[in-house]
């Protein structure tokens, strides 16, 4: 089932520090280069594997990750954007 919401995640807030990849249920998430100087970002390759949990959004204390309800504009920027993209081009 689809589910009703999705990770949005906002690259120039993260720091790198892998929790929200430990912390999905799934192992959708997986951590690129692509954040600001340099750092490691995460990212959600196995879109269609995600079910909306919120787990990462909730781990992340940077706000990080936030979810929405815009599954579909999520869904096609997670699977069409690399995170370096999404850094320059929100
Ligand atoms: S999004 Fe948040 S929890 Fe995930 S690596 Fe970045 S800072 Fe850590
Ligand atoms: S919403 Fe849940 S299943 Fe989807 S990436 Fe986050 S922790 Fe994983």
């Amino acid at each position: 089932m689809k589910p009703v919401v999705l990770p949005w995640i906002i690259v120039e807030y993260c720091e790198g520090c892998t929790v929200c990849v430990r912390s999905c249920p799934k192992k959708c998430l997986q951590m690129f280069p692509g954040g600001e100087e340099g750092i490691f970002v995460p990212w959600v390759t196995a879109v269609d594997e995600c079910v909306g949990c919120g787990r990462c959004a909730e781990s992340c204390v940077m706000g990080g990750i936030a979810m929405t309800g815009y599954v579909d504009e999520a869904s096609k920027r997670l699977k069409t954007k690399h995170p370096q993209i999404a850094l320059a081009n929100p």
